[in-house]
């Protein structure tokens, strides 16, 4: 066995876990020699875009696929499909059993010294514990949800209603207070599965040995500072953000967009995009057509066929039918030259990198901002679901990046709103404001990966503690 430290990682379903857990892989392989396997559970075949992610990672990172689950028993028993954190959960842990194989094999043949887990994934501790492996969180939002999670328990305990109906604002410790309902989605119905997964989860983070959280001190300093300091039942927090993808694999049609780019205008482009799973109604998606159409600045747009529900290509990522039929008769015609419309995928951190790109009208999934803040690309927050609305109100109303259209969350965002905000941020005095605090921030983001930086010391403790307790 060589002296190489392994870890292994298992990602719960979902692009916004996957990708910042391969850029902290590639860090832990790159700067401290470790090699990894991604053992990861599923439930169907993984999307192109998820296969994509896990061939362009070094050669000493390797990953499994356990065998699928079945989860049709929840799907057809449940009158309304089921939410896709009870999805994740059950994903997880159904796979137990061949997650421990898997373990054991690893821990036969390498040095394994760790197991991290992502926000849904603590079942799997049980695996770890028993075989001996340190079980870690790496945490791929925001320090304020993971100081929810970990006041969950208290808070579950201490509010009697449903939290929409508070009439107190909930204190999230080191964070702004918050109204009930901005709370995040699996909690809104306390009745619900979901909720129930939450409250587990939350319950088993102090197990976790650390918890690797993906933020910085300047873009969530409260939060942090909360987070640090040490106290009984609160694993040690590693603040190891931003960790975005950095190096860019992009197919034909990803490199027909960064070609449409390159001719346009230095900071002339506002990207629109909703993540890897947001959809819109199609009312809405009508209204946003419109007002991009009106704003008359440049634009790209990240196409999605619409659906009633907001997360609903969060499994799959390709919508079902072409999504540019939706779209308003004329508008592609009208908008040529000046906007690009595309179907359900675009090399997103590619595009927020590149000079022309001015804006991003963004669901505000942390993957998404944290890409914004490292690229400098000022935000219009249109939270859709999970903890969106949370991750809006640190870069609208505490970092101050970020303008939001009225109406968001609430009802349909008309399309004259849509241009309202759009030319605000696009040419308008409070979109000046909010991108010369994005340029702060980007220095800081800078920063905090430099080498004598923040993140860059937390890995670097991180990967010393595992070291000293490999046994080999
Ligand atoms: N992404 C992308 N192309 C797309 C949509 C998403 O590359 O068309 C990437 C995006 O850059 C980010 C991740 O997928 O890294 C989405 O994560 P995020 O946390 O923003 O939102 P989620 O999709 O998990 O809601």
């Amino acid at each position: 066995m060589s002296g190489t430290p392994h870890i292994a990682i298992l990602p719960s379903p979902g692009m916004g876990h996957l990708i910042p857990m391969a850029e902290f892989a590639k860090r832990l392989v790159h700067h401290h020699n470790f090699s990894i396997t991604f053992v990861i559970p599923t439930d169907g075949p993984p999307s192109s875009a998820y296969q994509q992610v896990l061939t362009s990672l070094p050669s000493s990172i390797d990953h499994i696929f356990l065998p699928q689950v079945d989860l049709t028993d929840v799907v057809s028993q449940s009158p309304a499909h089921p939410r896709i954190e009870t999805l994740i959960s059950l994903t997880v842990a159904r796979s137990l059993s061949s997650l421990r194989t898997t373990l054991s094999s690893l821990q036969s043949s390498k040095n394994l010294v760790s197991l991290v887990v992502d926000l849904f994934g603590t079942d799997a501790f049980d695996p770890a514990i028993e075989l001996g492996i340190s079980p870690y969180i790496f945490f791929p939002s925001t320090a304020m949800t993971l100081s929810l999670f970990l006041y969950m328990p208290q808070l579950d305990k201490s509010v009697t209603c449903e939290f929409r109906h508070m009439t107190d604002l909930v204190r999230i410790p080191g964070c702004v207070p918050v109204r009930g309902s901005d709370l995040f989605d699996p909690v809104q119905d306390r009745t619900d599965e979901a909720y129930k997964w939450v409250i587990h989860h939350s319950n088993r983070y102090p197990m976790a040995e650390g918890v690797i959280e993906n933020s910085f001190m300047e873009l969530e300093h409260g939060a942090l500072k909360y987070l640090q300091t040490v106290q009984s039942g609160k694993p040690p927090v590693y603040a190891v953000g931003p960790l975005i993808k950095m190096d860019y694999d992009v197919d034909d049609s990803g490199s027909k967009i960064i070609e449409w780019l390159d001719d346009q205008p230095v900071g002339s482009v506002l990207f629109v995009s909703f993540g890897s799973g947001g959809t819109l109604s199609y009312e809405q998606m009508t209204e946003l057509a419109h007002g991009l159409e009106s704003s008359q600045q440049r634009f790209l747009w990240v196409v999605r066929s619409p659906n009633q529900i907001p997360n609903s290509t969060y499994f799959s990522v390709q919508s079902q039918k072409d999504p540019l039929a939706y779209l308003p008769e004329g508008f592609l015609n009208r908008t040529e030259g000046r906007g690009l419309v595309v179907s359900n995928w675009a090399p997103q951190a590619q595009i927020l990198s590149h000079g022309s790109t001015g804006g991003f009208m963004s669901h505000c999934g942390w993957n998404s901002i944290l890409e914004s803040v490292v690229h400098g690309v000022p935000i219009i927050a249109w939270p859709l679901y999970a903890e969106q609305k949370m991750n809006s109100i640190i870069v609208v109303e505490d970092v101050k990046v970020a303008l939001r259209p009225a109406g968001v969350g609430e009802r349909v965002v008309e399309r004259s709103e849509i241009t309202a905000v759009v030319k605000a941020l696009m040419e308008g005095e409070e979109g000046k404001k909010v991108r010369n605090r994005m340029k702060e921030l980007k220095e800081a983001a800078a920063r905090a990966v430099s080498d004598d930086g923040a993140s860059t010391i937390a890995i670097a403790d991180l990967a010393q503690k595992w070291r000293s307790s490999m046994k080999h």
